[in-house]
């Protein structure tokens, strides 16, 4: 079978996860409120660890991520609170 990647997926196709997506959430959470509309934005804080590398701190939720410089830079998006990493 071939591979797809999600980024050339058609646009119906993203819809259609999304729509998938929400209806999981909403059987699991039903009375968790869901908001597309807020985008959280936070900045990755940083101090140094015990073990030399770096914990990196998500500055909306705590979030701490013990890695290096390097690997930091790839997470665009907190993966514990959903902010988006540009500082704003
Ligand atoms: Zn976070």
């Amino acid at each position: 079978m071939p591979e797809v990647s999600i980024d050339s997926c058609k646009k119906e196709v993203l819809i259609g996860y999304i729509g998938i997506l929400y209806r999981k959430f909403k059987e699991r959470f039903p009375n968790e409120p869901i908001n597309f509309t807020e985008v959280k934005h936070g900045e990755w804080l940083w101090e140094l660890a015990d073990n030399g590398w770096a914990d990196h701190i998500c500055s909306k939720c705590g979030y701490t991520i013990n890695t290096d410089i390097h690997v930091i830079v790839d997470y665009d998006y907190c993966p514990n609170s959903g902010a988006r990493m540009d500082g704003e």
